[in-house]
């Protein structure tokens, strides 16, 4: 099987950083730096302490250990600008992080300072998923929880709410689409995903026929995006078809040192030759549901908005009277099985915190026992409505 390629011309930019994503934003950012002579430049890749950076003088390899060892926060990754000593030989040292957008962060505690941060910067996070089997709504709905929880820098260190504007912003790509050989029946499919996703770019894509290939590349020319997705989804297949040629084995056969083997450089970060950066890491890609609950909030708002008039504060909208959501999906203007969805997701996220987490699994324990001993009475009348 071969796939289309689209090595798109590359653009004209004045700054030398400018097609890794370097700004107006970044240069008043990095004033400062600059006039104590150093270096700016993006992070392509770190291991072991040290990190691959691009540089308006070249890729150059930096030590790390001047920028705030302790705080797992600031561990400098992929995606992150920095400023680095101007000469000697390499490793030389980051001098500084600047402030970052947004942020991949994946949580090992309930505490946001405990986090894992995977991947910074990214401005489209692009949810691949398959058409080559059925579609799972539901999975998508994950995936945009997710995608929702890369918070805005700042949120990262005040713990605020997060929104679509301070995130990185979500768009789902379905892949694979030459394999839904009817445009009707491809259009009712791109519909069900409009209506689980509202106000969210939906674009199916082929890397066979290179249908809808112009308008992803279109779409991730500005800024610094992500293909997330479940294995098998196409995106290294999308990967490739946006960079223009197989860059990871390109890679790996100039990366083959004298004695045959292979020395690991590959990057994490590429320009793209149509415009805008791809981040691909190993972390990002066995990427699953983390401490999405904000982003989870915002994917099902109209529940959330609906849980606002419910009579209890705390209502589960299981058998509680004067609830809105059961109102609303009586009334026929919810989906009984948006309901389900959403207590999934919200079920498993918090699952998913307490496995790593002994005060919030002491916390649901508590809850669980509450309930129980207020609940047993309501737990029968449900029963004819939740099987
Ligand atoms: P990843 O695990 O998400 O990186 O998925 P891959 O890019 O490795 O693709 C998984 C499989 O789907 C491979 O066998 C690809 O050849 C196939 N595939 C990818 N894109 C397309 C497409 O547009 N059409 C078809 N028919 N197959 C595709
Ligand atoms: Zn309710």
């Amino acid at each position: 099987m071969s796939f289309f390629s689209l090595a798109g011309p590359s653009s004209s930019f004045s700054h030398p950083l400018a097609s890794y994503g370097w700004d107006e934003g970044w240069e008043a950012e990095f004033a400062p730096y600059a006039g104590q002579g150093f270096l700016p430049g993006r992070v392509v890749r770190v291991d072991r302490g040290q990190c691959d950076v691009v540089t308006s003088a070249g890729a150059v390899r930096a030590d790390t250990e001047f920028v705030v060892p302790r705080d797992p926060m600031k561990v400098v990754c992929t995606g992150d600008w920095v400023a680095v000593d101007p000469e000697g030989g390499d490793p030389r040292y980051v001098r500084t992080l600047l402030p970052r957008r947004t942020a991949f962060v994946r949580s090992t505690s309930s505490k946001r300072s405990d986090g894992q941060v995977l991947a910074t910067n990214i401005d489209h996070v692009v949810i691949c998923v398959s058409l080559a089997g059925e579609l799972d709504l539901g999975r998508i709905e994950r995936f945009l929880a997710l995608a929702l929880s890369a918070s805005s820098g700042e949120a990262l260190l005040h713990k605020s709410a997060l929104s679509w504007e301070s995130g990185a912003q979500p768009m789902v790509v379905l892949t694979k689409a030459d394999l839904v050989p009817d445009a009707v029946g491809l259009s009712y499919l791109v519909q069900d995903v409009e209506t689980t996703a509202p106000g969210v770019t939906v674009l199916p894509v082929s890397a066979l026929t290179g249908d809808g290939l112009d308008v992803l590349v279109a779409s991730v020319s500005q800024g610094t995006s992500v293909l997330l997705g479940q294995s098998g989804a196409g995106k290294s297949t999308l990967a490739n078809a946006l960079l223009g040629e197989d860059v990871m084995d390109v890679q790996a056969t100039r990366d083959m040192d004298g004695k045959g083997r292979h020395t690991t450089t590959t990057r994490n970060l590429l320009a793209l030759p149509g415009g805008g950066v791809l981040i691909d890491t190993p972390g990002l890609r066995g990427v699953g549901l983390w401490d999405a609950e904000s982003g989870v909030g915002q994917v099902f708002s109209e529940i959330e908005e609906l849980a606002e008039r419910c009579r209890f504060h705390d209502c589960a909208h299981g058998s509680e009277p004067g609830c809105a959501v059961l109102a609303a999906i009586d009334a026929g203007d919810l989906p009984e099985r948006r309901l389900e969805s959403y207590r999934k997701l919200m079920r498993e996220n918090q699952w998913i915190v307490a496995k790593t987490d002994a005060r919030v699994r002491a916390e649901i324990k508590r809850d669980w026992k509450r309930k129980g001993a207020q609940g047993r009475a309501a737990m029968e009348a449900k029963r004819g409505r939740w099987r």
